[in-house]
């Protein structure tokens, strides 16, 4: 099965060092590549996209709900589009930690990334707190519900769902194959209930938390995920091509 492999930069890297890692990632890219790659840069860096090799989806780590306007810092869904950007990270746990992102905002941000014909990776997740209180269901439901609100069946095709455990992002320790199962399956329960079968069959979800080159061969084996997004690794274009390959 073809996997999708999402990079996400973080804040690290200036241009030119995201210039210097382009030229050598193009050449690590495997010929007969067949799974999906995308790389998300820093905004400052996202004209630097141009120069990725065609077969790899630029993407951003964010953008704002409105369309334009006094919001001083912030970028459009235009902006993105403007610079060829394929695919945004919405509703990431650095985002609703560090910045207060609630459901309701990633809510707005969805529709208005989908209105503009981006592609939404929907990241959702658990404390190790809400884990150890029993609460990762009720987490994952109400943060998928919400965020979905108003979002139709036929625009879950450009909703990818990462399952990110907080625990588990930066941290070194990845979550184990039968928890990652587990999650999909709650996931996939409530797209069932929020659309149909059919949605809930055909919904990717992919999974990132500390994967590197060595964790993600066997996180990679589980068939119930559809591939991996994948934060400090990624920083290392041989490390990224390695989990790829
Ligand atoms: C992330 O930022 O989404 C992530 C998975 O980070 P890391 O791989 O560093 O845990």
């Amino acid at each position: 099965m073809n996997k999708i492999f999402i990079a996400n930069f973080k804040m690290n890297k200036t241009n030119d060092e995201v210039l210097e890692y382009i030229n050598e990632f193009n050449k690590l890219i495997p010929k007969n590549l067949s799974d999906e790659i995308c790389i998300c840069l820093p905004f400052t860096a996202l004209c630097n996209g141009k120069f990725l090799d065609e077969r790899v989806v630029l993407g951003a780590q964010n953008m704002h709900e409105q369309e334009f306007g006094a919001f001083t810092g912030e970028i459009s869904a235009d902006m993105l589009k403007n610079l060829n950007v394929g695919l945004v990270i919405l509703g990431h746990s650095e985002r609703r930690n560090y910045f207060n992102e609630s459901n309701e905002k990633i809510n707005k941000k969805i529709k208005t990334a989908l209105r503009h014909g981006l592609k939404v990776v929907l990241c959702v997740g658990e404390t190790k707190f809400q884990r150890n209180s029993k609460k990762t269901n009720q987490v994952l439901k109400s943060q998928i519900e919400e965020a979905l609100v108003g979002i139709y069946e036929n625009e879950l095709s450009s909703v990818i769902i990462a399952y990110e455990p907080v625990w588990a992002i930066g941290t070194g320790e990845v979550a184990k194959n039968g928890d990652i199962s587990t999650a999909v399956k709650v996931i996939r329960d409530v797209i069932s209930n929020l659309y149909s079968e059919n949605a809930s069959k055909n919904q990717k979800i992919i999974y990132g938390g500390s994967l590197t080159s060595e964790t993600s061969k066997n996180i990679l084996k589980n068939d119930d995920i559809c591939g991996a997004l994948i934060g400090g690794a990624s920083l290392n274009p041989n490390e990224f091509i390695k989990i790829i390959s």
